[in-house]
């Protein structure tokens, strides 16, 4: 069974063709970057026209690129999501069904991102995934495809945005994240004693508002900073997000028993993140080894291509919706149907 995926619930435009059998035939991706970076953020209004824009055209150049004209099913982000962003998406992606005859089938954006490093081969369950997006961070129990318990998740911003909020009182250019983190390399991430929240008590959550606040005042302290000043703040940041995502990474794997930890999103291409994983993964003693399991780079962010594989999934496992499916801004991932 080939599936279309479509993607488009914020700012990338993503286009997929999964083969069930064979794996991922082919993909095309539009990131809207530069239409939003002049505003700082995205607009969800322009995001929503481009997307109306790009759609066909992504899909012409799929078609070209796999040789495929038609699939036999099309899997489609129905939340959460912009809303205008999203209906674009499905809007086209129902079109497309009715015209060639196919099903069309919702998908859940973030179980997507979970579920992208299955594009690099065998299935790594069960695990303990951690998030760690532009708009969300949590820890879930996978289990298996759609048997999903939300172990912990943010209280106010997301990683990524934290990330990106930090980069911007820097000056930085828009989304900062990972420019924050190249200016991280050349600095010392001991400089600044920046808060690690949340480490002090027990559980699984996170919040990054203090955090973010603590760096202004270092910020507002040393301006106007020096290059190597701005270079040791973000060291000191980075150090600071990455080490409390690891230490709830470890005590998640330890309150579940798994051995095995599924990274996914954005900020899971941060390279600090992941030197620190990896040493949490061999540092494993007296105990069988934590296997670490990413997405390749370009799939840490949007794309088409873990839509459609987790339409191929649900469609190989029997788990085809009524087509009246509603497209939602929020949808809780704990309320998808499991096999
Ligand atoms: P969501 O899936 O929650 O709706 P999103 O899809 O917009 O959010 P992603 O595309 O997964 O989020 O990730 C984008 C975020 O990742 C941005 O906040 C960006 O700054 C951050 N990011 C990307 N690369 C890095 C990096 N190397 N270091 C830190 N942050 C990074
Ligand atoms: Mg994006
Ligand atoms: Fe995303």
């Amino acid at each position: 069974m080939r599936v279309l995926g479509i993607e488009s619930s914020c700012d990338e435009t993503g286009l997929a063709l999964y083969d069930t059998q064979g794996g991922l035939l082919g993909e095309v991706l539009f990131s809207q970057i530069d239409i939003h970076a002049p505003y700082g953020g995205v607009v969800p209004e322009l995001a929503s026209r481009d997307h109306v824009r790009r759609l066909p055209l992504l899909l012409r150049e799929l078609q070209q690129q796999t040789g495929v004209e038609r699939p036999d099913a099309i899997a489609v982000t129905a939340g959460p999501g912009l809303m205008g962003a999203l209906l674009v998406g499905v809007s086209f992606a129902r079109a497309l069904g009715f015209a060639w005859g196919v099903p069309v089938l919702p998908v859940h954006h973030l179980e997507g991102h979970l579920l992208a490093p299955l594009l690099e081969g065998e299935a790594p369950f069960p695990a303990v995934a951690l998030l760690v997006s532009g708009g969300h961070t949590l820890l879930m129990e996978v289990r298996g495809l759609g048997d999903y318990t939300l172990l912990g998740e943010t209280l106010d911003d997301a990683a990524g945005e934290a990330f990106d909020k930090a980069a911007k009182m820097m000056g930085l250019a828009y989304p900062g994240g990972p420019i924050l983190a190249q200016w991280a390399e050349r600095g010392d991430p001991t400089a600044f004693a920046l808060p690690r929240p949340l480490l002090d008590r027990p559980g699984l959550d996170f919040s990054f508002s203090g955090l973010k606040t603590a760096f202004r005042y270092a910020l507002d302290k040393v301006r106007p900073a020096s290059d190597q000043q701005l270079a040791d703040l973000a060291a000191s940041f980075q150090a600071a997000v990455v080490e409390t995502l690891a230490e709830k990474c470890r005590r998640a794997l330890g309150q579940t028993g798994h051995r095995r930890l599924i990274v996914a999103g954005g900020v899971g291409a941060n390279k600090a993140l992941r030197s620190r994983l990896a040493d949490l993964a061999s540092g494993a003693r007296n105990r069988e080894p934590i296997a670490l399991h990413y997405p390749r780079l370009s799939h840490c962010t949007d794309n088409g291509a873990m839509i459609a594989l987790v339409g191929g999934l649900r469609l190989a496992g029997g788990l085809v919706p009524a087509p009246d499916f509603p497209v939602r801004a929020r949808w809780p991932m704990e309320s998808l149907e499991t096999r």
